[in-house]
């Protein structure tokens, strides 16, 4: 067995398909690649252990698996293909948590905590919105609000 060849797919003798190179039977047609299911182990342990970097490997792999770390950095990539995005913003939290105040007002408890939710959610509500619309938006758009007179949105 050659453990520095680094492959972990072999050419099937028979049918020629590719077939994990260390399970005693060829995954496409069953033929017996090794004399038993316990060389096969061996030899893959044995290879395995030449090289760290075939520590993740598994017999059952045809390849070594890549780790690879799948990170988009989205504001970098708005900013190459020059869309504008806003900055983060919390306004959008405060509010769904009026809109789950509202939403508990709708539950038919007595009136008087129906009103009391009510009156919570809308001001959660309310500020949310104001805080977003009127003074985030406002900061992110100044020279369109103060030349138009109006904001477009
Ligand atoms: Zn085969």
């Amino acid at each position: 067995m050659d453990i520095s060849n680094p492959s972990l797919a072999v050419a099937c003798p028979r049918c020629g398909l590719l077939t994990p190179r260390f399970l005693d039977l060829c995954r496409n047609c069953g033929y017996k690649l090794w004399p038993s299911s316990y060389a096969a182990s061996a030899a893959f342990q044995a290879w395995r252990a030449a090289d760290p970097a075939r520590a993740a490997a598994s017999r059952y792999d045809m390849e070594i698996p890549q780790h690879v770390e799948l990170v988009v950095d989205f504001d970098a990539k708005a900013r190459e293909l020059g869309i504008h995005m806003p900055p983060p913003s919390r306004w959008p939290f405060v509010i769904c948590a009026g809109a789950l105040f509202l939403g508990l007002a709708a539950i038919p408890f007595s009136p008087e905590v129906r009103i009391t939710l009510a009156i919570i959610g809308g001001l959660i509500f309310l500020i949310g919105v104001i805080g977003w619309v009127l003074v985030e938006d406002v900061k992110m758009y100044p020279a369109e609000s103060t030349t138009s007179g109006e904001a477009h949105h």
